[in-house]
């Protein structure tokens, strides 16, 4: 089972009256940075008692719920950090932190992002405000609401007998082989958005089009829906200025793959142990 997100975080919108502020985690945001304090090597937020010893103007803070009961806020604002805290990219946190809080700092990036990017309301132009009940933003004169931005995507692994599909994207260093990607279009069903990516990237057909789990991907807000597809029929075609290559690869002789953190290697894994096992079925029977 693919590790989604916390399931030790208990979302909540309304702060609650007996917060420790001092022992809250604020997944503060600096210029799209996330400060940090790294002990032994592995970052974690700052605490209210941390920031309380930053020259910080915290612009925005807000309430994300409780993480195995700590208070978790996501924040940003401007300022300097003392000696010992640093600056990441949430990228530097993949694989250092646990999955559980990777996540997090995740959903903080999507909601820093989110508000920055939402502080006028589309209609009328009026400076939004946050919703008292909801995850969301409203507008006091149009009563517009805007919700946190997610953009669905799909990432789907083409099987043909013990042979996977794996494509090389125009923009990735070379080597490194993937699952086909992309995302999904107003009025189209995950399916349709599988159907079509892969007619479009690779010109090939695909049926027996099987979800196998998600991954929030907060780079900036994709929300990665995993597939197996079973190849039907047509030759490899390559997207000009998409796809760089694509070839059918044993599960036995992998190329340079996605590393562990990303849902591609898990399809790929799950594909790879799938080809095994039906090798010791057979071998028993
Ligand atoms: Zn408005």
């Amino acid at each position: 089972m693919w590790p989604t997100n916390p399931d030790d975080f208990e979302s909540m919108v309304a702060e609650p009256d007996q917060v420790d502020v001092g022992e809250a985690w604020h997944f503060l945001f600096i210029g799209g940075r996330l400060a940090c304090i790294a002990e032994g090597g592995i970052p974690r937020p700052l605490t209210g008692d941390d920031l309380r010893w930053a020259e910080v103007d915290v612009r925005y803070r807000h309430f994300m719920g409780l993480f195995r009961g700590r208070a978790c806020f996501a924040a940003h604002g401007e300022g300097r950090l003392p000696e010992g805290y640093l600056l990441d990219g949430l990228r530097a946190w993949l694989g250092r932190v646990e999955p559980s809080v990777f996540y997090l700092a995740g959903r903080a990036q999507q909601l820093i992002e989110w508000h920055t990017t939402h502080r006028f309301c589309g209609r009328c132009g009026s400076e939004m405000e946050d919703h008292p009940e909801d995850r969301a933003k409203r507008c006091p004169d149009c009563t517009l609401i805007c919700y946190p931005r997610l953009s669905p995507s799909i990432i789907v692994l083409i099987r043909d007998g013990e042979k996977m599909l794996l494509a090389r994207n125009a923009a990735w260093p070379t080597g490194m082989y993937s699952t086909l990607a992309g995302f999904v279009e107003p009025g189209e069903s995950i399916e349709q958005t599988v159907h079509r990516e892969v007619l479009e990237e690779v010109g090939l057909s695909v049926s027996n089009v099987r979800y196998l789990g998600s991954q929030s991907w907060p780079f900036p807000n994709a929300l990665m829906l995993g597939f197996h597809a079973d190849y039907a029929g047509g030759e490899i075609a390559c997207q000009d200025g998409e796809i760089a290559d694509a070839q059918w690869f044993a599960a036995d002789d992998l190329p340079n793959v996605p590393p562990p953190t990303a849902i591609s290697r898990w399809l790929i894994d799950e594909f790879v142990s799938e080809v095994h096992a039906g090798r010791e079925g057979q071998d028993g029977g």
